[in-house]
């Protein structure tokens, strides 16, 4: 059996943890008091995505579902950084859209060649060499690192094709990608037959060429989750123009103006912005087709509509080039392939600042730690103005500022926050 087409799956990623900045000496016969030389953490590894042409399935995805990028070293002394941690990439196909599993906006769209950063490592803590002062001569502390960022999204593929070719199962639309391109979609009589979305270039002449996708055959009701379908129109979500294959030769007993209502109906369902995307009809099998009733009335019908009209025998090759010909001309005046735009805001995380915050004070500096306090400073954007603004609230409001007060702290002393250092002002 052929593997399941997957095109939906929701993925945890994790990006690495900074190192932890050392406490060192720097140590030599006859130096009395070396100065401080421990070395900083390393910075964590991010999580990128990338797209990898070979791919057309989330498949993998569907057995993996966490990813971790590296954490950093810890810093040593002799001024030496600990390592960073390793990025880890993550390959998918082409066209897939990432969502916030929370929120579902969108966070980016993996249509292009440029990777995206979907969490940035944690920052390495300094070590003792920073924090040498002329009043502050043996600093005995250093930073810890800054915890990575964990991320829930869902990954949802959505193929880039110019025209996608709708209809019911088995009126040849798998027939008719295989005949204007050089794909190779299964091919059968009977229903369902397309399981993957397949893709094929069509040539149409020098210099004009287009993406067109056969996706599964709809089915009444796919639109309300009856059956297979409903998934797939994800895939034709951005194209330009649909082709709409209808079968005309009365064969299977079916009337073509009720199957194509129903599958405009199914498309309206799903969405209306789809339902009236540009479209071009083809009646298929007319080759045997006992007699022209049911194409001439479906031809009547689609052009009462505006819209135009080809008979077709795709097994046969006939009518084929007619058509990709009319596909053409009309991309010529239809706007690009959608990209979508992230949707995406960043939110402050939930942070509990009830527990208390563990002070220390080294001449003129306060060292303040905690594990709350990592997590703010991981997820706080120091260049965004608002990101900061609410970081001095969560702060304030943690009652930090009325404990160093209580434990003597003076204006001008430093507070120094992982990798934040600020002189204190009342
Ligand atoms: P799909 O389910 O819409 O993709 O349909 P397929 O392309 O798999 O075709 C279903 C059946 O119809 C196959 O047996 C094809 O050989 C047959 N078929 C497709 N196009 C034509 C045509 O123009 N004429 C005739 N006679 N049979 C066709
Ligand atoms: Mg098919």
């Amino acid at each position: 059996m052929a593997a399941p087409f997957v095109d939906k799956a929701k993925i945890t990623v994790r990006s690495g943890n900074g190192g932890n900045g050392a406490v060192a000496f720097h140590r030599e016969k006859y130096v009395a008091a070396g100065g401080p030389d421990g070395g900083d953490g390393g910075r964590g590894g991010d999580i990128i995505l990338q797209v990898d042409g070979h791919l057309s399935t989330l498949m993998d995805f569907r057995y993996k579902r966490k990813y971790t990028a590296g954490n950093g070293m810890d810093g040593t002394g002799k001024r030496c950084t600990g390592k960073d941690g390793a990025d880890l990439v993550i390959k998918v196909p082409r066209g897939t859209v990432v969502r916030d599993a929370e929120t579902n906006e969108i966070i980016c769209d993996m249509s292009g060649t440029e990777p995206f950063v979907l969490a940035k490592g944690g920052k390495g803590g300094w070590g003792n060499k920073h924090f040498a002062t002329p009043t502050r001569q043996v600093p005995n502390f250093a930073k810890s690192g800054l915890p990575g960022q964990t991320r829930e999204v869902v990954l949802e593929l959505k193929l880039l094709a110019d025209v996608g070719l709708v209809g019911f199962p088995n009126v040849g639309k798998s027939t008719l990608l295989s005949v204007v391109s050089k794909a190779q979609p299964k091919i059968a009589n009977y229903h369902f037959t397309t399981l993957f979305p397949n893709l094929g270039v069509v040539y149409v002449e020098e210099g004009v060429s287009f993406v067109l996708a056969d996706i599964p055959g709809l089915i009444e009701g796919a639109s309300e989750g009856a059956g297979l379908g409903h998934d797939f129109l994800r895939h034709v979500d951005r194209c330009r123009l649909l082709i709409h294959v209808v079968d005309v030769s009365g064969s299977e007993g079916r009337d073509p103006v009720a199957d194509f209502e129903a599958i405009r109906a199914e498309l309206a369902d799903y969405s209306p912005e789809l339902a009236s995307r540009p479209m071009i009809v083809a009646g298929n099998k007319a080759d045997i087709a006992e007699d022209r009733t049911g194409l001439e009335a479906l031809k009547a019908h689609v052009e009462g509509l505006g819209m135009e009209f080809f008979e077709l025998s795709a097994a046969a090759h006939q009518g084929t080039r007619e058509l990709m010909l009319a596909a053409a001309r009309k991309l010529r005046d239809l706007p690009p392939i959608t990209v979508y735009e992230p949707t995406f805001v960043e939110r402050p995380p939930e942070v509990d600042t009830s527990a208390p915050l563990e002070i220390a004070h080294e001449d003129d500096t306060w060292i303040v730690e905690g594990p709350w306090l990592q997590r703010l400073m991981s997820n706080t954007n120091f260049d965004d103005f608002e990101s900061r603004s609410w970081f001095d609230r969560m702060l304030r409001q943690s009652g930090l500022y009325d404990r160093l007060e209580e434990m003597g702290i003076q204006d001008g002393d430093i507070v120094s926050l992982y990798n934040l250092e600020f002189e204190y002002q009342k």
